[in-house]
């Protein structure tokens, strides 16, 4: 091991003295406009603004539907409830996500059942879902890790032959492309989350996206306790008579927020586009650091980098992940790990008696993972910052 002196975790001066976060919100004086306009207007919560932003959302991916929810964990269950999952249900899902995907089944009374990821991009191994649909099998909800579209043509595949709803975790992947196609518009229902670190922020927020109209009234209905006609319709026909035809919740996202997610949508583009070019350097830097592996991309797709995870190869250093991530913390670079596998929480343990080892390619990964920041905001010189304490944190432990 080299001179430790240097590094900031044993004294040395650190690359930054602030910390610059792995994520950050981008708002603008004209997204503040738009949420003070609304606030002075009649309708704070499902108005017209509403209507607008899942217009404005379906048009941008390419859905004939969007429905907005008060989170993407609330979106992933209006998903899970259109797609009709139940009790003695099975739906196979991802490990290597956060929690709220394979949580967004248990709340239906159905039972997630996970299969193991691809090793290059972590996202599942349609190999793996083939071996474990059974006869309860109802869905699949694949998750696009770090914003890399998942396999969509295999397990597309799949969900026909077997008459099951795929459901895409698309959180990570607003504004990627699948050969040639946006993300939102493949798979049966597609889920994205507003909360401030995603690529949209509404502070809470998220949205399903879907080309099936059976799909998009239950999402509706479910959003707003199960009622069949919201407050809005029922004003304009002048009518108070409504049906609670289903058990839902209040899962609407107000006005005030749809406003903020409008706004922020024109900058969509942009966003993209930077945080493409902030990985592209990332990657160039990171090919030629030894112990490093980026994140590798798929030839036929164009992420959108909600993340950038690295590996860390730790055959050729001397340190794991533990002392690695504190090293780059404290350089000022505010690294993070995405994820835990959710089978290894403890709640999935006790409930399902799940134990490590049992999948073997995304329990080897979070071994190794790191998420380095990565946001549309980034300035140059906050970019030339991480890539120059991974270079400096790295080399020292060198093996
Ligand atoms: C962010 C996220 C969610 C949850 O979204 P919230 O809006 O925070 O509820 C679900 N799945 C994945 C993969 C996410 O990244």
């Amino acid at each position: 091991m080299g001179d430790n002196t240097n590094l900031a975790l044993y004294g040395g001066k650190p690359v930054r003295s602030s910390m610059l976060p792995y994520g950050h919100q981008c708002i603008g004086e004209d997204d503040i406009a738009a949420v003070v306009d609304v606030l002075r207007s009649d309708w704070l919560t499902s108005g017209p603004k509403v209507t607008e932003f899942e217009a404005a959302f379906s048009r941008y991916v390419g859905a004939d539907y969007a429905v907005s929810f008060s989170s993407g964990t609330a979106a992933l269950h209006g998903a899970s409830f259109a797609a009709g999952f139940g009790v003695n249900d099975e739906v196979i899902t991802t490990p290597m996500t956060f929690c709220a995907t394979a949580n967004s089944v248990l709340y239906q009374g159905a039972k997630p059942i996970f299969a193991d990821v691809c090793n290059d991009t972590l996202n599942i191994d349609p190999a793996d879902v083939a071996r474990r649909i059974t006869d309860h099998t109802k869905g699949l909800i694949a998750v696009d890790y770090a914003g890399h579209p998942v396999e969509l043509d295999e397990l597309l595949e799949l969900a026909e032959a077997r008459n099951l709803t795929l459901i895409e975790d698309a959180c990570h992947a607003l504004g990627a492309e699948y050969k040639g196609r946006r993300v939102g518009a493949i798979s049966d229902m597609s889920v994205f989350s507003f909360h401030p670190v995603k690529h949209v922020t509404t502070g809470e927020g998220g949205m399903v996206t879907t080309d099936d109209e059976d799909f998009a009234k239950r999402l509706r209905v479910f959003r707003n306790h199960g009622i069949d006609r919201d407050a809005k319709e029922r004003q304009a026909k002048g009518d108070w008579y409504y049906e609670m035809v289903a058990l839902g919740y209040n899962y609407r996202l107000p006005d005030i927020l749809c406003s903020l997610g409008l706004s922020q949508l024109k900058r969509l583009d942009l966003a993209v586009k930077r945080r493409r070019e902030i990985a592209e350097r990332y990657t160039s830097a990171f090919k030629k650091q030894p112990g490093v592996i980026p994140p590798s991309v798929r030839p036929d797709v164009k992420p959108s980098w909600h993340i950038y995870p690295i590996r860390l190869d730790l055959t050729r250093l001397t340190a794991g992940r533990r002392e690695i991530f504190r090293a780059l913390r404290a350089e000022g670079i505010g690294v993070n790990v995405h994820y835990v596998p959710v089978h290894l929480h403890p709640y999935y343990r006790k409930r399902f008696g799940y134990l490590p080892g049992q999948y073997p390619v995304a329990e080897t990964a979070y071994e190794q993972l790191i998420t380095l920041p990565l946001f549309s905001g980034m300035a140059d010189k906050d970019v030339q910052n991480v890539i120059e304490a991974v270079a400096k944190v790295i080399s020292h432990y060198a093996a």
